[in-house]
């Protein structure tokens, strides 16, 4: 184990946020303080990489892919084809058990991954004759600017050395080219303590010894800019309430329609089905996110009801006491008019 203590922008003085990880006050993000050993020249390595751990069993890998599938994987599609369709080339960074390239070729992309991880990589293979890159990032055999889009999803927060990888990774893309990128947000306004209280969903990430760091949407973009990219403020945010998601490139980028994509893919067998499966995906998306927008209101709602019913309660506890004193008054009157009555007979 390796005591961490430098931000990627290079920044050693840090502040201790949690248990595990330490604030760079200068940029917002999040560095893990103990990493994993390491063999420290390598740009990548097997487990600092791809954003599913390589040691998981065949049937937990199956497991995920199968949810992979019908959650990540179309969410991903749909956003891509927002902004470069098939036949384009596109290169996934991290790409774990290959089924996200296995539906980008499915879909007419002419797509390749790089996964570190061996067996991970072997198991693509099997699965869907998904041949992935492998080794040490740097010695990859792509040309430069040879790619239309570089993907990378949940995996800049993996890499040892981010800015060294991404440099490396973005001289791949043709002029006018994008990297698609998904990684958690780190709200670097709320402290370790708040987001505990809040039981806020990114905690869990925080448990996984791979997050080397978290980047706030301030020190994303100070990263791209620094390799001299933009992160484009169009991207639509698609993957989940703690992720942010982002589309990095040099120049404006336009977004495609959906009647675009869909031409393009419905000319195949193939193309119908993953267009099927990115339709269903975001149609269910959308019932979600209304169906929490409802409960929502609900909980507004009975939370006044139940507001409305403590005032009323109290109001009654008011009057009761008001009639209680009311009561003792008259008692008091009626005893006086009868002691007044007394002392007048007499
Ligand atoms: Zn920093």
């Amino acid at each position: 184990m390796t005591t961490k203590t430098t931000c990627w922008c290079g920044n050693t003085i840090l502040l201790n946020y949690s248990p595990d990880y330490a604030l760079c006050d200068k940029c917002n993000s999040l560095v893990r303080k103990i990493w994993p050993d390491e063999e420290p020249a390598r740009v990548s390595a097997p487990d600092h990489f791809g954003r599913i751990p390589a040691d998981l069993k065949e049937d937990e890998l199956r497991a995920r892919l199968q949810k992979d599938m019908s959650t990540f994987i179309p969410r991903a599609l749909g956003a891509l084809l927002k902004f470069c369709l098939p036949p384009a080339s596109v290169f996934e960074l991290g790409s774990a058990h290959g089924g996200f390239v296995a539906v980008l070729r499915a879909a007419g992309y002419n797509a390749t991954g790089f996964e570190a991880g061996a067996s991970l990589a072997e198991f693509a293979l099997k699965t869907f004759d998904v041949q992935s890159l492998g080794g040490a990032f740097e010695s990859q055999k792509i040309e430069k600017g040879s790619l239309d889009a570089l993907v990378a999803l949940n995996s800049l927060e993996r890499m040892e050395n981010p800015a060294e990888t991404m440099r490396l990774a973005l001289e791949l893309l043709k002029p006018g080219g994008i990297l698609l990128l998904q990684t958690p947000c780190f709200e670097s306004e709320k402290t370790f303590e708040e987001l505990l209280l809040a039981e806020h969903p990114i905690l869990p990430n925080f448990d996984e010894p791979q997050r080397m760091r978290f980047f706030s949407t301030q020190s994303l973009e100070k990263f791209f800019h620094e390799l001299g990219w933009n992160v484009s403020s169009e991207a639509p945010m698609t993957f989940g309430d703690y992720n942010m998601f982002a589309v990095v490139s040099q120049g404006e980028v336009g977004i495609l329609s959906q009647e675009e994509s869909e031409k393009t893919l419905e000319t195949s067998l193939s193309g119908l089905l993953t267009l099927a499966l990115v339709n269903a995906r975001a149609t269910a998306d959308e019932m979600q996110f209304h169906a929490e927008g409802r409960q929502k209101t609900i909980h507004e709602q009975t939370a006044g009801l139940e507001n409305l019913r403590n005032i009323i309660q109290a109001q009654g506890a008011e009057v009761e006491m008001l009639r209680k004193v009311a009561q003792e008054r008259l008692e008091l009157i009626q005893k006086l008019d009868e002691a007044l009555k007394n002392a007048t007979r007499k």
